[in-house]
């Protein structure tokens, strides 16, 4: 108990309701509830040895809406585990001589204690660990079904290797050029490696965005379309002038065929060395192609980048036109695009251009303007690139781009010279590499049959101890070092064979994650699929947009696959995304100076979790972490900032003091005086907007209403009328998922013996609400822009906080400065913006 009314006793308090909470399974979920169910997840975290309070906003997030659903009604999945194979484990068995799999086991402890002490709730029965056996088992067991399929594959090809992390890395996984975790510059390599078949998903990927668009950020939206990067256009074969070789090339402009003046290819383009065989350029082109392949994607094709190129002294011939053209290889061409071959269109496309001012190649305009002339070679300064009207294109002259793109895709198959296609940017997800901690790729390679995959009821493919293996980085992966793995017998003939060296990349693992949740106990199936089906899809998902092209794209490509294979029925996972903002905190610079940057250990500006609620307790952490701006904004963590969420709390702990026995659970409305009918009407209006934006996950104005609120209690006078009482009731109730803590002490002393969230969210007296409250004539600089209901009496904040609410307002607003606001009170508001 705490030691006096007068005193809040956090530490003591939120021990014992925590303890509380796991002894009565409060966040145990039930798939034989009557209730309806609501799956809220957060994204799957990597188990750390220290987490700050930025870490904590989305669990704090999650939680809110966790109590607040429970509250409602539902019965609330609010799983959590540990995403916990992948490279920081591994570098610190490297440079400090640790287990990968002890230094784990250890920060998952420190985070799951964490999380208990931050009063997270979650159903730990169902907690999962990606590095446990009884988890990657059933990881390799999803390789061998896409395997199965032929969606898992092996394949020599470029790949991304970034030196810093001795593997190769995904395409998702480079940014800008540079390795995502270390920030090294990526290097292409032609190597041997396991691959997902994303791309036949691709399209089904990109369709399905409409499935999920209205309950996602649109930034994410965009990105994924983006990245799946589907375009239609025309595969145009150009063949060699005098050897029996040809090039197909890619182009969404056909319509330009007739400017083609010459083709570039990558200068890892496989054909290259047959094409230059026994050619005087062979020297320097070999030399060029070395060259260009070390330098970063970023250095060449950025817009500044100089492009550089060589003639291979062969020719192609257009198909259309029969003119020959010169075939060069060129650094701004990637091999990833199309089929590493592009057909150079100068007058038409600005890289091209360039390319061919800096080389003296010919530059051939056949697009013009639809209202304006032809450019004239020797004028011309840069590429014209819009559509037009097709010229010296043959019998296509006079054609809009429009309509000769759609002659040429119908002319070119009975040519033979070209058919319609389709390009994507996405590529196959390359999944193997070259490192320790992760799932063992389950495949055998014997001499004699090839490829085996591991039978199912040999798995899981068990990781050797760390003592049996060399983690030196050796960009081989260091299962290779240990002949006690790697040496095996193959399951089709018996002959001795090798075991695939390489592991999975951990994104494999948080691809499927939120399936196993749902059946975390199944050691005969990954899932149950009546479980699955009862959780899913996940009602409120969130977690962070730096995933959006990579794990949320994956996920939604294994979903797709397991409902093909029938192991479960929906087509999209996480219908509901909600993107939480970063947290960021002042850091000092060496000059004196200070500035607010995204909380990390690295820039010595992160407050650390657990010691800060030791120190002032968890609902302070949670009230000041969703109080300080909206939650899908970044926001700004400050001592006067959590100062304040301290005294905050204290102030709604003084007002109970000596007034408990007043909570009342119900009043005569009819018999109120004229101020009690306010303050019941205030206590109303308080439940209904953080009802409102509670269900909008507007959780800071949802904790400003309840300032307000606690203020009017305070202004009030006669701390004995039963409306008084009956606004503290409805007080604990709202303030319950905010300060979870708090309210449960509150709710025992007014002598409840069950959990607050065990009782139901209260309904607001819709009739009071709406009796009391007015419309009221929004105008931006004199016009009608639309119009509020708000409160009767409200002040020109509140109308003005309602009007930004609105679509069509904020749109006049947008940009614009607010100089001056004209209230008539209950009627108008005029905005007057510059
Ligand atoms: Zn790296
Ligand atoms: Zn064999």
């Amino acid at each position: 108990m705490a030691k006096s009314d007068d005193d809040y006793d956090a530490p003591t308090v939120e021990r014992r309701w925590q303890e509380f909470w796991e002894k009565t399974g409060l966040f145990e979920a039930d798939e034989d509830s009557p209730k309806p169910k609501f799956y809220l997840l957060e994204m799957f975290p990597y188990p750390s040895g220290d987490l700050h309070v930025g870490h904590m906003k989305n669990y704090f997030i999650g939680d809110v809406l966790n109590r607040y659903k429970r509250m409602r009604g539902y019965e609330v999945l609010h799983p959590i585990g540990w995403d916990s194979f992948g490279l920081p484990a591994e570098n610190a068995a490297i440079q400090r001589g640790i287990s990968p799999a002890k230094w784990t086991e250890e920060n998952i402890a420190t985070s799951r204690a964490t999380l208990k002490h931050a009063g997270v709730g979650y159903d730990w029965r169902r907690e999962i660990a990606a590095c446990r056996p009884d988890y990657y088992k059933w990881t390799q067991w999803l390789f061998l079904k896409l395997y199965e399929r032929g969606l898992a594959y092996r394949a020599l090809g470029p790949a991304n290797f970034c030196p810093g992390c001795k593997t190769v890395l995904a395409n998702e996984q480079v940014v800008d050029g540079v390795c995502y975790r270390c920030d090294t510059p990526v290097e292409r390599r032609h190597l041997e490696q396991w691959y997902f078949k994303i791309t036949a998903y691709a399209d089904r990927l990109l369709d399905d965005l409409a499935l999920v668009e209205e309950h996602w950020p649109r930034h994410v939206i965009t990105l994924q379309r983006n990245w799946i990067g589907r375009s239609e256009g025309m595969t145009v074969r150009f063949p060699v002038v005098g050897v029996a070789q040809h090039f197909d090339v890619f182009t969404t402009r056909a319509d330009t065929l007739y400017g083609v003046t010459f083709m570039a290819l990558a200068p890892e383009h496989p054909a290259i060395p047959s094409l230059i065989t026994g050619l005087a350029t062979k020297d320097e082109v070999e030399s060029f192609c070395r060259e260009a392949v070390n330098k970063t994607e970023v250095d060449r094709t950025s817009a500044a980048a100089e492009k550089a190129g060589v003639f291979t002294g062969r020719s192609a011939r257009n198909p259309l036109n029969g003119k020959e053209i010169p075939i060069w290889v060129a650094d701004y061409v990637l091999i990833s695009y199309g089929e590493g071959a592009v057909m150079g269109v100068p007058a038409h496309d600005q890289r091209d251009f360039l390319f061919a001012r800096k080389y003296g190649i010919p530059v051939v305009p056949v697009i013009r303007p639809a209202d304006g002339d032809l450019a004239r070679e020797n004028e011309m300064t840069e590429a014209f690139q819009d559509y037009g009207v097709m010229e010296n294109s043959g019998p296509y002259s006079g054609l809009t781009t429009e309509e000769g793109n759609a002659r040429l895709v119908d002319d070119g198959p009975r040519g033979g010279w070209g058919r319609p296609a389709v390009n994507y940017h996405l590529h196959d997800w390359l999944i193997s590499r070259q490192r320790y901690w992760g799932p063992p790729i389950p495949i055998i390679h014997c001499p004699r049959c090839g490829d085996v995959p591991v039978p199912y009821d040999e798995l899981p493919v068990l990781l050797p101890a760390e003592d049996k293996v060399d983690f030196t980085p050796a960009e081989r992966s260091p299962l290779a070092s240990y002949r006690g793995f790697i040496e095996t017998t193959c399951p089709a003939c018996g002959g001795p064979a090798e075991r695939d060296a390489d592991t999975m990349d951990t994104y494999v693992d948080s691809s499927w994650y939120f399936l196993r949740y749902c059946d975390a106990r199944n050691d005969k199936a990954p899932w149950d699929p009546a479980r699955v089906n009862f959780w899913m899809p996940v009602d409120q998902y969130v977690g962070g947009d730096e995933h959006a092209v990579s794990h949320m794209l994956y996920a939604r490509f294994f979903q797709k696959f397991l409902a093909d294979e029938g192991l479960v029925r929906d087509i999209e996972p996480f219908p509901y995304f909600f993107n939480q903002g970063m947290v960021k905190a002042r850091v000092e610079k060496a000059d004196g100076s200070t500035s607010m940057e995204v909380m990390s250990k690295s820039k010595g500006n992160a407050v650390a979790a657990g010691p800060f609620i030791a120190e002032h307790g968890a609902d302070v952490a949670r009230l000041f972490i969703t109080f300080a701006g909206p939650p899908g904004k970044d926001m700004e963590w400050t001592d006067e900032g959590a100062e304040g969420a301290a005294r905050w709390l204290a102030r709604v702990w003084r007002l109970f003091n000596g007034n408990i026995a007043a909570v009342r659970e119900s009043v005569d409305a009819a018999s109120l005086s004229a101020s009690e009918k306010d303050l019941y009407l205030a206590t109303h209006h308080t439940l209904k907007r953080v009802t409102d934006d509670l269900e909008r996950l507007h959780f800071n104005t949802c904790i400003a209403f309840l300032m307000d609120f606690v203020n009017a209690l305070y202004a009030y006078d006669d701390k004995k009328s039963p409306a008084f009482g009956y606004a503290l009731y409805h007080l604990i109730k709202t303030l319950a998922p905010f300060a979870p803590h708090m309210a449960e002490e509150l709710w025992r002393r007014v002598g409840h013996d069950d959990s607050v969230f065990r009782d139901k969210w209260e309904e607001y007296d819709d009739e009071a609400v709406a009796a009391a409250q007015v419309t009221v004539v929004i105008q931006v600089n004199g016009k009608v822009r639309g119009r509020v209901d708000v409160e009767a009496g409200s002040s020109e904040d509140e109308v003005f906080a309602a009007a930004a609410e609105d679509a069509n307002v904020a749109r006049y607003l947008e940009g614009k400065k607010v100089a001056k606001k004209i209230l008539v009170a209950d009627k108008l508001l005029n905005v007057v913006c510059k």
